[in-house]
């Protein structure tokens, strides 16, 4: 995989603070949320749906819309977990026959 460098840092949604990327998710001065500084103009040249659709089955495939320089350490296969088809949702967590007190 090659390095990102298309996030500029992190920036506070609220008072518009600007932060590095970071695993930080919250102001340290006003605690709104912290959200990613994409470089737009960087990312339009690159990312395509066609892409992101030819990337790995997993987390990674978005990997240029993610706030990480280098190679991931951990979690190469993250992602992409099958969804369990249920009639209903009860169902699949098996309250249906719960007894009523
Ligand atoms: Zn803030």
């Amino acid at each position: 995989m090659e390095p990102t460098s298309h996030v500029r840092g992190l920036t506070c949604r609220e008072c518009r603070r600007a932060y590095p990327v970071s695993p930080a998710h919250v102001c340290e001065f006003c605690f709104g949320p912290l959200e990613v500084d994409y470089h737009y103009e960087a990312i339009q040249k690159v990312v395509t749906r066609d892409r992101i659709v030819a990337g790995p089955p997993s987390i990674w495939r978005y990997r240029d819309l993610l706030p990480l320089d280098g190679e991931p350490p951990v979690g190469h296969h993250v992602g992409f977990t099958p969804l369990v088809r249920a009639r209903t949702l009860a169902d699949a967590l098996g309250l249906r026959d719960v007894p009523r007190e």
